[in-house]
């Protein structure tokens, strides 16, 4: 693994580990969601699978250095990156053995994995994988020096499918942040010439995601919001307070 960027002094467990297939992916689909839990006081970290070296625009390095900005920007506390082959992420078992030592080491409470359907297949693999590995991390006869920990909560980030979302977090106050993080991509997402005829310029960019963002705040009924899928039902203490209203 190429060394993380530590954004604070000591690593102690984090709160929540977002991971994803790509850097600039968790900019695009939990981005906002980080930034708010980490103004909430809570340690957010984020474990990218690959440096995207297979992206058309600039180099992995490149993209590298940016992510560690964007890391930034979303008030990180960490952010490291696998360096497993981009395109050719697979679900096999050294990479869970790999992913599964992360996660003992970093101890999230919530673990944030890309949606297990999609047209790109790092990111229904990256999604196995996530799980597979976090039942890995808690098995205790494991040959390891590091103490069993499996998260307490997995929620998917279901943005890049057309799914209905299990619940959907308000970034309307973290949007604007969220947009700059994923610009800290220049080499993605700065108007450049090469790739031109692929990549739509910035404006265009930001139209579509503040799109997504706004369709997503409608079903809660406020201006932005990330969606995300779990697969156990959600308790709830008290109906009467619940939100969003049915009509
Ligand atoms: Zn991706």
């Amino acid at each position: 693994m190429r060394l993380p960027t530590i954004y604070s002094e000591e690593l102690p467990a984090v709160d929540v580990l977002a991971i994803a297939a790509h850097p600039d992916d968790v900019e695009q689909t939990c981005g906002g969601t980080l930034i708010k839990m980490a103004e909430k006081g809570y340690r957010t970290a984020v474990l990218d699978l690959t440096a995207g070296e297979m992206g058309t625009r600039g180099t992995p390095e490149r993209r590298l250095e940016e992510a560690d900005a964007a890391g930034r920007v979303l008030l990180l506390k960490w952010r490291g990156n696998m360096a497993f082959p981009d395109a050719r992420i697979e679900n096999a078992l050294p990479a869970r053995f790999t992913l599964a030592g992360e996660i003992r080491r970093l101890r999230p409470r919530v673990l944030i994995a890309p949606y297990w359907e999609g047209r790109h297949p790092d990111h229904y693999n990256s999604s196995q994988l996530c799980y597979e590995s976090c039942f890995l991390a808690g098995l205790a006869k494991i040959d390891d020096t590091l103490a069993p920990h499996r998260p307490h909560k997995i929620i998917y980030a279901s943005q890049y499918a057309n799914v209905t979302p299990s619940f959907v977090v308000d970034i309307s106050a973290q949007f604007e942040r969220r947009m700059q993080s994923l610009f800290a991509y220049q080499s993605q997402y700065g108007d450049s010439p090469e790739g031109s005829h692929l990549f739509p310029p910035q404006s265009e960019v930001r139209e579509r995601l503040a799109s997504v963002a706004r369709f997503y705040g409608n079903l809660i009924g406020v201006k932005y919001g990330e969606p995300f899928v779990v697969k156990e039902a959600q308790m709830v203490d008290d109906i009467v307070a619940m939100g969003v209203r049915s009509i």
